[in-house]
């Protein structure tokens, strides 16, 4: 399943990051997803519920999934606007654009420690 190994590669990424006494004292981690990254929120959290099965150590800290905003960022102008409804049109010159700055990605925005 394509959540359960989003899921392994963040915690393979945070275990390259942080030294395990950190690990430890992991509360919460904070993703931000993109509407167009094909990543559903909750097959997400599933997929991060069925990973506590196999590694208890993580199961009290929380995963937090906020979804990104699509946004292109005009060829003609430079203008960044803000797509709505699929609509890949340029706010200010109304021309056309497949130019995505963001939404399309997944990234580990946060991660929160216990002191
Ligand atoms: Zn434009």
């Amino acid at each position: 399943m394509h959540e359960t190994s989003i899921v392994n590669s963040i915690f393979r990424t945070l275990e390259q990051e942080f030294e395990v006494e950190k690990l430890n004292n992991m509360k919460a981690i904070h993703l931000k997803v993109g509407i167009l990254s094909n990543i559903e929120p909750r097959l997400l959290y599933n997929a991060y519920e069925a990973f506590h099965m196999t590694n208890p150590i993580y199961q009290k800290v929380k995963l937090e999934i906020e979804m990104t905003e699509l946004k292109i960022k005009c060829e003609i102008c430079e203008h960044i606007t803000n797509v709505k409804n699929y609509r890949f049109i340029c706010d200010n010159c109304k021309k056309p654009s497949k130019n995505v700055i963001q939404g399309e990605e997944m990234l580990i925005h946060k991660v929160e420690f216990d002191d």
